[in-house]
């Protein structure tokens, strides 16, 4: 199968060279152009409040249409933009690019909501980070309370003293900030109290979500929200793909839903029939919502 795909698409292809090696390297040659070509796109998966089912955020998350690939994962690519210092081109195109669209949903008369932008580590602790949010708040007269920013766990245990006066800067400028993966680091629950003023949202990782039907996981999930109200942090289930993981998600209190059960990240066009919904129903199953693209 390796050997069909390099034939057929490059000739420097050698029976020794794999198709993932192959395939890493022409990505980071490609991705440089990528923004240009307009190969680029972002893709917004609504957030929806547990109870009554209306939209109150979205994310948005980046899809590269590759000419040769398709749809290639941000998992896949965010490292190499990472490595080869194009993330800082790349955020920036993103920031540029939900503003818009922000901007747009707004005109069109659609309810302002809060969209949520994932940082990378790298971009993260680039010291321009600041000036260079600050400067985009200015320039593009965005209410700051309409943007999230999303980091990771880890970044915030393996910085902890440079992050928390990165982000309690960006709090005074007025955006919110979100708990990305959590439970999947090597985080402990106590070093939480220590971001209390900072940051408003945890999102609950999805490989946890998944092992939900497991009681001593709703043990923990309770305890991670029960924890999260006290210190005023709203918490959000994320990748919640079936009835029973929305019902759980529920019980335990969990604030908001992000999942498959309600929708995956859709083009713009798309996320706006839903921003139009009165609120969002459940997908009973996963083949039926396959059926429905
Ligand atoms: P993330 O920020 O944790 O985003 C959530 C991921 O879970 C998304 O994958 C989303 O499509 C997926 N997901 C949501 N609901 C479900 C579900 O019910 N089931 C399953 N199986 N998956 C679900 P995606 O879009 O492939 O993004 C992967 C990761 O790539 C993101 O994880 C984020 O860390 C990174 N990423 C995406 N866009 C950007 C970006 O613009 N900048 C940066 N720096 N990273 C990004
Ligand atoms: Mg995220
Ligand atoms: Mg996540
Ligand atoms: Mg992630």
């Amino acid at each position: 199968r390796a050997k069909e795909q390099g034939k057929n698409t490059y000739h420097i292809y050698t029976p020794s060279l794999n198709v993932q090696t192959y395939k890493i390297f022409t990505l980071e040659r490609d991705l440089r152009k990528a923004i240009e070509n307009k190969e680029l796109e972002l893709y917004y998966q609504p957030m929806v409040h547990a109870i009554s089912g209306d939209i109150v955020g979205v994310e948005a998350l980046i899809r590269w249409n590759h000419p040769e690939w398709g749809m290639v994962s941000p998992d896949e690519f965010i490292p190499l933009a990472e490595e080869t210092g194009l993330i800082l081109k790349l955020s920036r195109w993103v920031k540029e690019a939900t503003f818009y669209q922000n901007k747009a949903w707004q005109k069109a008369g659609l309810p302002a909501i809060p969209i949520s932008i994932n940082l990378s580590a790298h971009r993260f602790l680039h010291k321009d980070i600041l000036k260079n949010v600050s400067d985009f708040l200015n320039e593009s007269n965005l209410d700051p309370q309409y943007l999230q920013f999303e980091i990771t766990e880890t970044i915030l245990m393996e910085n902890q003293e440079t992050v928390l006066s990165i982000l309690s800067e960006l709090k005074k400028m007025g955006v919110k900030i979100a708990l990305d993966d959590f439970g999947t680091g090597y985080s402990s629950l106590a070093y939480l109290k220590q971001f209390k003023e900072i940051i408003d949202t945890i999102k609950i990782d999805r490989s946890f979500i998944h092992d939900l039907q497991d009681e001593d996981t709703q043990y923990i999930l309770s305890s991670i929200v029960d924890l999260a109200h006290h210190l005023n942090m709203s918490v959000v289930a994320e990748g919640v793909e079936n009835q029973e993981q929305l019902n759980i998600s529920r019980k335990f209190k969990c604030d908001i839903i992000q999942g498959f059960i309600f929708s995956e990240a859709v083009p713009a066009d798309r996320f706006e029939t839903l921003l139009k919904m009165e609120r969002l129903e459940p997908i009973e199953t996963m083949s039926e919502k396959t059926d429905k693209t």
